[in-house]
């Protein structure tokens, strides 16, 4: 019997960034793996830096912590949200990774005394970790993500990556360039030229896409696909239109209303096996027909003039999968934590919100309105969730303002402060002393055990859990008791009893206060919202039909 050949599918952007490439990756995941196939996603940045972790968030978007620590680009969210797989540290590549590693070879004598060169060895070594990623995740098909856009200089080696895969495995290996038309609005019709420099640019570093995604306000005219599929010469049924769509989770049913999924199947000689997606379009419905709004403020402190979508984007979706699940559409509110320093009567609009999330953050700036905005939220019953720094602010806030502890504060914001009620994790000390920074924090998935009764345990149904984390700093052993005696709730810890997972108020006294020192919002999915974040909105529901009804 023939071997069977592992298949591989390039992705890479045209025209501009933000056109949605990771969507677009981990919708093709998605609809490979509602045909039976077993599909794995892997983000390669152009970038230098050997993770994201080091990355400012509020211009690259969130950093993604995946279960084995992994610091990565945000697509590995969608990747996780859509194949509802758990990504691996395989997954992820950045140009400082693989020269990392050439560098590393060359070191060892690996390359037999010849010279290194940027061509091909750069580009082997790029191949390497594809199959590496293949090998890791089983996969049958391997679908490559390239950050960036064509005609970068920083993609070249990339790009030569992809052309030696395909010119060796020509049947298994598929680019798909997903790119951008313009509508002008003097003109008020789609321009395909972008898209056509675009395609020329991959003819000069020989390759030719065998899929152009054509991302727009509106779907692609036949005329404008007619155009594409001349410069590529490629049959119109390989030129897929997409549009602007209600949510993200649209895109897979769109691609496979272009008949996407057989297309892209029978293109890698691959039998189109039965197709399940239904769950999946259910869903898609169902979110349109939301009319119900439930209002939630994000207090945080990476805001850019865009908008906030892709720096909290696990949060903003871990609240909408929890919000659709009890069929209300989110109105999400981004609350710069800087405003309510300077003047604390700002606070009162945190009445108009059913729910408040203080997200995680690092540094000092902004933290003092988030204390102010913890305090609000507790006195004012006003449902709080807090996110890891969230958690520490919480903690914070209730130090000063029920045990009385004027200066309270963590160690990370204020190094002299006389009760440092969040302190440095003891194996943090060595390494932010020679700092050690990269890819050093308690990072990825650890155990916690619920305590009976807790909100937490209720909310979650289970008394061990497993979360993602990352971060520096905790709740001081030494404040422990007297935080507890005084009421605060540390409802979850680690299994030797030493970290404080959770904090919470008990129901009775709050119909919502907590705060975790991991991060849920990496492990929500779209079919199945958080358990935390489900109970938080379910809190956030009633205060509105409280309040407003
Ligand atoms: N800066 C805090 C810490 O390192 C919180 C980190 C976070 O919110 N991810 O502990």
């Amino acid at each position: 019997m023939a071997k069977k050949s592992n298949k591989y599918i390039f992705i890479v952007g045209g025209v501009m960034s933000s056109v949605g490439k990771g969507i677009a990756a981990a919708s093709i995941g998605k609809i490979l793996q509602s045909r039976g196939y077993h599909v794995a996603n892997l983000k390669a940045d152009m970038y230098v830096n050997l993770d994201a972790g080091t990355i400012r968030p509020a211009e690259h978007g969130e950093v993604f912590v995946g279960e084995d620590g992994i610091e990565a680009d945000q697509d590995l969210g969608n990747y996780e949200r859509f194949t509802d797989q758990v990504s691996v540290r395989e997954d992820y590549i950045t140009t400082g990774q693989i020269y990392a590693e050439v560098i590393k070879r060359e070191r060892n004598l690996e390359y037999g005394g010849e010279d290194v060169e940027v061509y091909p060895d750069i580009p082997k070594e790029i191949i390497r970790r594809i199959e590496v990623c293949q090998k890791k995740n089983k996969s049958e098909i391997t679908i490559i993500e390239y950050g960036g856009t064509v005609g970068e200089g920083q993609l070249l080696t990339f790009l030569e990556a992809t052309r030696m895969m395909k010119a060796s495995n020509p049947s298994d290996v598929l680019l798909v360039l997903i790119s951008y038309l313009p509508t002008p609005s003097l003109l008020g019709e789609q321009k395909s030229k972008p898209t056509q420099r675009a395609i020329t640019d991959l003819h000069s570093v020989g390759l030719n896409p065998d899929f152009v995604i054509c991302r727009s306000d509106k779907p692609a005219t036949t005329d404008i696909k007619r155009t594409i599929s001349n410069v590529c010469s490629l049959p119109i049924e390989r030129i897929i239109s997409a549009p602007d769509v209600y949510s993200i989770y649209d895109v897979p049913v769109n691609f496979e209303k272009e008949n996407f999924g057989t297309t892209l199947l029978t293109t890698l000689g691959l039998p189109p096996r039965s197709k399940d997606l239904a769950d999946w379009t259910k869903l898609a419905e169902k979110i349109k027909k939301i009319k119900k709004n439930v209002h939630i403020g994000i207090v945080g402190k990476y805001f850019n003039f865009k908008s906030c979508k892709d720096t909290y984007i696990s949060v903003i979706e871990s609240i909408n999968h929890a919000a659709w699940a009890l069929g209300y559409k989110p109105d999400i509110v981004w609350l710069d934590s800087e405003i309510y320093e300077g003047d604390k009567r700002k606070l009162k609009e945190l009445d108009n919100l059913d729910g408040i999330v203080v997200p995680g953050g690092f540094g000092k700036r902004g933290t003092e309105g988030m204390i102010l905005t913890a305090d609000y939220a507790r006195r004012r019953k006003i449902p709080y969730f807090g996110l890891c720094l969230g958690m520490q602010i919480m903690t914070i806030s209730w130090a000063r303002n029920v045990l009385g502890h004027k200066n309270a504060n963590s160690v990370e914001l204020d190094a002299d402060t006389p009760y440092p009620v969040i302190a440095t994790m003891s194996d943090q000390v060595e390494k932010i002393k020679n700092k050690n920074y990269g890819a050093s924090m308690r990072l990825g998935a650890y155990p916690a055990h619920l305590q009976k009764g807790s909100v937490a345990e209720s909310a979650y149904g289970v008394s061990k859990i497993s979360e993602r984390h990352r971060h520096r700093y905790e709740v001081n052993p030494e404040y422990i008791s007297a935080l507890e005696k005084s009421g605060l709730v540390f409802s979850g810890r680690s299994p030797d009893g030493i970290l404080m997972e959770i904090a919470e108020l008990p129901k009775r006294e709050h119909p919502f206060y907590l705060g975790t020192q991991f991060h849920p919002e990496f492990k929500s999915r779209p079919l199945s919202p958080h358990p935390l974040f489900a109970a938080f909105l379910k809190a956030c529901v009633s205060r509105k039909r409280k309040v407003f009804l």
